[in-house]
């Protein structure tokens, strides 16, 4: 049994997928999130069972209209994708083409579908004539700080000219042309991910990267209908923040180097119930070294969690990222306010930080006075 299975116990693993990875390159110095998403660790099952349960994520109901416009987009061999394919990239009537990887074998296993996917991949790039214009159902495999993770982009599409386009299909309206940005902008730091990995990919296979276009197909309902309508995004910017992110990301064999040997982080399930005691669990993941900021609140499970430890601490984290940088070596609230005060003597290297807490505190006392 590896480490990670070990820190997990018997609860079978949870996938990693775009979304998680996206999270875990936005904050890449924490090893608490590393391990937990490394090992498969159900996070939303631990906070729940700590006392803080995640207020994110799709709704059921999201969840069932997500499927239900995902279908509505692939049926009749992707007829709506081929449509706005042609609209929007230029595709010929004649370059069409549809494979479904799954056709490979109803019960395949991930190896093989990913096998599957290379090999339909690697004959659309070198032979032209036998371009699957749409490649359904792929999976991609990517190294993420020493582990392998498998991901499932919505589509793969093959332009004639080339270049191989991810699509992502979402339920978010495009409404007069225009969609909210927040959503957007999750959707490309997603599709990222997945250009990143197939452009990995067509390095394995000896063919070019560049032919993976950093342009995504990003295809939504148009103005609140279950009408497909889609727009290309441009994910240059997102793709080299999550190429220098992903290369800060420790390696998990050495974060599992500083843990305790018998860290265990098993919820101990018996059905659908966790029996462990709620206070060994979360001394367990204290146990793992995390940086809480606020924007943890929009992309991980354990949020709640971490955001009340470093409060409970007085650490500044909780303040958010900028805070703790124009505040830097100084690690909690308490000791901002002793040298603000003049409660406590600066060491040599907060002289500066505290001579400019000095100054801000004597001109807010001017202006509430
Ligand atoms: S919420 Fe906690 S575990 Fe998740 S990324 Fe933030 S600090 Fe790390």
């Amino acid at each position: 049994m590896s480490r990670l299975d070990a820190l997990r116990g018997p609860s079978p693993p949870v996938d990693h997928n775009a979304r998680s990875i996206a999270a875990l390159a936005a904050n890449p110095a924490c090893h608490r999130r590393a391990v937990l998403d490394a090992a498969g660790i159900d996070k939303g099952k631990v906070v729940q069972h700590l006392g803080h349960p995640m207020q994110f994520g799709q709704s059921p109901f999201a969840l069932i209209r997500s499927r239900q416009f995902k279908a509505i987009v692939k049926e009749s061999g992707g007829a709506h994708l081929l449509r706005l394919l042609r609209e929007l990239l230029g595709l010929a009537v004649e370059e069409a083409g549809y494979r479904d990887v799954e056709d490979v074998d109803e019960h395949a296993g991930r190896a093989l579908l990913r096998k599957h996917t290379e090999q339909l991949l690697r004959s659309a790039a070198e032979n032209r004539g036998d371009a699957a214009t749409i490649v359904d159902h792929p999976l991609l495999k990517l190294n993420v700080a020493g582990y392998d993770v498998y991901l499932e982009p919505d589509v793969i599409a093959f332009q004639a000219q080339g270049k191989f386009h991810v699509v992502v299909i979402k339920t978010f309206a495009i409404i007069d042309d225009q969609a909210e940005t927040a959503k957007v902008s999750a959707a490309a730091r997603e599709a990222a991910v997945y250009v990143h990995a197939l452009r990995v990919l067509f390095e394995q296979l000896r063919l070019d990267p560049q032919r993976v276009s950093h342009d995504i197909v990003l295809v939504c309902p148009e103005n609140f209908r279950n009408f497909p309508t889609a727009r290309l995004v441009d994910v240059r910017h997102q793709l080299e923040v999550l190429r220098r992110q992903l290369e800060r990301l420790a390696r998990i064999d050495t974060i599992l180097d500083t843990l305790p040997p018998d860290l265990s982080l098993d919820l101990m399930m018996d059905g659908d119930t966790p029996t462990r005691s709620a206070a060994e669990l979360g001394a367990a993941v204290s146990g793992i070294p995390a940086r809480y900021a606020p924007e943890c609140l929009s992309v991980c499970e354990l949020a709640y969690f971490c955001r009340a430890e470093a409060k409970a601490c007085g650490s500044l984290e909780a303040l958010g990222r900028a805070v703790r940088d124009d505040l830097g070596g100084i690690e909690s609230v308490s000791t901002v306010v002793n040298l603000a005060t003049g409660a406590a003597v600066p060491s040599d290297d907060q002289v500066a930080v505290t001579e400019r807490l000095r100054y801000a505190r004597r001109i807010h006392g001017e202006v509430v006075a």
